[in-house]
């Protein structure tokens, strides 16, 4: 077993733009042809290495150029020449050392859990609590604005026994939203639906179109207005019976303190890329489920190392009990980075058992895809 007290010497990073098979409209925003991540690679003194990504999305999170300049600028001197073993410390630091940045701290904690792991030989998830299950329900976006390629894609899930599909509403008009949601209870009945709005209503539109997709009873409704806007939230939740869930109001704990001081949801979508990192991410799950409320796996547009992580964390976190969305690996990138594909079995993902992540992208895709980089030849 190697040696945890030695120094991280190396910090590598590529800015990849990734290929994507179809366009996806969300209410806040377009992906259409690339879909843009950062990866990180550290290096220790025996030789070891340990991954993570950030994958920020700018309507969202924020963009990869700040991503990069977090990590690169900012960050990058917390960790060359720290001890592995001193993950805590150079999270605490990473905190103070830039505002925001989410995604950047995300693939740092990552990055760090993994080499930690491989040094150890245990997987990540030993290294967080333990791990409470082995396979997490599989959840797919619906989110083509033609809707004749999704009919494709859901019969493709059907057969691949993918179990969940969230709808995406709100970038088009409600008459479209409501005819998915018919055609999917027509055609599809076997499948769990949920809806998510990415904040795209307006305070006006928003009582009435909620209400009438609440009708065809979801398993929950997600984040229908913007993200501010807390009063709304709360009101909505107060007026349908079907579950509200809150994302893109709840970043951190921070944030999860006050939605459920402020009565905003039923439930919490939990994103690493959100929240700065697996710990806090539990920490999110936690909180909510101390408040009553349920917490779900959401995700960003990634690559499967950001599943990986995300997988990790929610094989750690019981509080995490609606499943995850990991599809884009599988289902929107044209190619996916990692090694060996990120493991999917009949509509659950299956937690790795391997040391560190379990996975570890493939340096020539990281080459080829790369728009940025710094790395130490
Ligand atoms: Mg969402």
């Amino acid at each position: 077993m190697g040696d945890l007290a030695q120094k991280i010497i190396g910090f590598d990073l590529w800015h990849l733009e990734l290929p994507v098979t179809s366009r996806r409209d969300h209410g806040i925003g377009t992906v259409e042809g690339v879909c843009e991540v950062v990866i990180l690679r550290l290096r220790s003194e025996d030789g070891s290495e340990g991954f993570g990504e950030a994958s920020p999305w700018s309507v969202f999170t924020g963009t990869p150029e700040a991503t990069f300049a977090a990590l690169d600028r900012y960050l990058r001197p917390l960790v060359v020449g720290a001890r592995v073993s001193d993950r805590a410390a150079i999270m605490a630091q990473a905190a103070n050392a830039v505002a925001h940045c989410t995604e950047a701290k995300a693939a740092l904690e990552t990055a760090l859990l993994d080499i930690a792991g491989r040094i150890s030989e245990v997987p990540v998830w030993s290294l967080i609590g333990g791990r409470c299950r082995d396979t997490i329900p599989l959840s797919c976006s619906i989110a083509n604005p033609d809707f004749s390629q999704d009919i494709d894609l859901l019969a493709r899930l059907q057969a691949d026994g993918v179990g969940i599909v969230k709808l995406k509403t709100g970038f088009k008009d409600h008459a479209f939203d409501v005819m998915r949601l018919e055609y999917l209870a027509q055609n599809h009945p076997g499948f769990a639906v949920r809806v998510d709005y990415n904040q795209g209503l307006s305070i006006e539109e928003a009582p009435a179109r909620v209400r009438d997709v609440a009708g065809f009873n979801p398993d929950f409704i997600e984040q229908p207005v913007r993200a501010h806007h807390f009063g709304m939230m709360a009101k909505l939740r107060q007026m349908i019976d079907v579950p509200l869930l809150a994302d893109e109001s709840v970043f951190g704990p921070e944030d999860m303190e006050r939605a459920a001081r402020d009565g905003i949801c039923d439930g919490v979508s939990v994103k690493i890329m959100k929240s700065g990192g697996l710990t806090r991410s539990q920490t999110v799950a936690r909180m909510a489920a101390a408040h009553g409320l349920t917490a779900y796996g959401g995700d960003m547009f990634e690559s499967g190392l950001a599943h990986l992580a995300g997988t990790h964390m929610i094989a750690a976190t019981p509080e995490v009990t609606l499943g995850c969305e990991f599809y884009q690996a599988s289902y929107f990138l044209s190619q996916d980075i990692l090694e060996e594909p990120f493991r999917i079995s009949t509509g659950q993902v299956c937690v790795p058992d391997g040391p560190g992540l379990g996975g570890r992208p493939d340096i020539s895709k990281l080459d080829h895809y790369a728009v940025a980089k710094a790395v130490a030849e």
